[in-house]
């Protein structure tokens, strides 16, 4: 099957991408890795694509407040290897999940997140780091945090007229720590669930944030502070990993059966779904919490 017939424009100023955004039945065309494929098999049908590549201003990546900003046309593979992105480790943990490297040297980081599939990795990663979405339309720019940007599968608060320009990241402090995972049945397939997991250790205080995917039809983003705090009481405030582990594990199951409402389909069942996400749950928050105290020490984000 072939794409239906569209007008295709390739603006050179985010204005006149906003301007050609108006036109009825617009589209973004950003690395085209899921565009493409939604065209050729007749899912959508938009009369425009607009190009937004030749809009030098959206290609930057650059780090200010405390943020690594990641332009709309900034492409996956040069985040994953940019000097600044070692600053978000999250992300640097997640990017080589996305895909194989040749979808990453087009996809963009903006696109990835734009699309909002529920099981991709870098949704979780700005749920889990709660950052920032700028999104820019006729009426100007807003700025929307992570926590109120997915709205559903394949859906968020990005208008027909509207460009998410930015993704902005706060980047790591230290005493922060972060786990990533996922289970796919081959690697660079969409994940059947995984996790991103932020944790900040200061001094006895500690705080615990993961965002499950694959799971539901968005990121699904919970607190989990007092059940790593029920876990340390339990194997001491400098736990080995297994041990660690083990004093998370109820607590995962029980995450785990909250936080996985897909019902089964032809990949997995809820249970086993269930059962995935409780075991990289326990894992992840074990080593991210460890590696929040070896950078509390250091000093460096981990
Ligand atoms: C074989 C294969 C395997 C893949 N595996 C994975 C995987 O394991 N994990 C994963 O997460 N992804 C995976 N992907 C998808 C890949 O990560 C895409 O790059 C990503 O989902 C979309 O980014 P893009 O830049 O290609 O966007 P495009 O395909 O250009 O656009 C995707 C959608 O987002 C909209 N859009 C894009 N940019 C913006 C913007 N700035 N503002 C507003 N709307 C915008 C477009 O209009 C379109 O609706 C895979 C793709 C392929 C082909």
């Amino acid at each position: 099957m072939k794409a239906a017939p569209f007008a295709y424009v390739r603006p050179g100023s985010t204005q006149d991408a906003l301007a050609e955004l108006g036109r009825d039945g617009a589209k973004v065309l950003a690395g085209g890795q899921s565009l493409v494929p939604v065209l050729a098999m007749r899912l959508g049908r938009p009369s425009v694509l607009v190009d937004i590549n030749a809009v030098p201003e959206l290609a930057r990546i650059t780090r200010a407040d405390g943020q690594l900003r990641v332009g709309a046309s900034a492409r996956q593979r040069h985040v994953q290897h940019h000097a600044a992105a070692a600053e978000v480790p999250l992300l640097r943990l997640a990017l080589p999940w996305v895909g194989h490297r040749e979808i990453r040297s087009r996809g963009t980081v903006c696109g990835s997140v734009a699309h909002a599939d529920p099981s991709a990795e870098l949704p979780a990663v700005a749920a889990c780091l709660d950052a920032t979405m700028v999104v820019a339309g006729a009426e100007g720019v807003r700025e929307v945090p992570a926590g109120e940007f997915f709205t559903g599968a394949m859906s968020t608060v990005i208008g027909a007229e509207e460009l998410l320009t930015e993704v902005r990241f706060p980047v790591a402090a230290p005493g922060e720590g972060h786990g990533f995972g996922e289970f796919a049945r081959r690697h660079g397939d969409f994940a059947l669930a995984g996790v991103a997991v932020w944790v900040r250790t200061t001094g006895e205080d500690v705080v615990a944030r993961i965002s499950c995917f694959g799971v539901s039809d968005r990121p699904v983003t919970r607190d989990v502070s007092a059940q790593l705090s029920e876990a340390l009481a339990t194997a001491g405030a400098r736990p080995t990993e297994p041990d660690l582990r083990r004093a998370l594990a109820d607590h995962a199951d029980q995450i785990a059966d909250e936080v996985v409402d897909t019902g089964g389909d032809a990949h997995a069942s809820t249970a086993y779904r269930c059962r995935l996400t409780a075991g990289l749950l326990s894992r992840e928050v074990a080593r991210a919490y460890l590696k929040s105290l070896r950078s509390a020490e250091e000093g460096t984000s981990r």
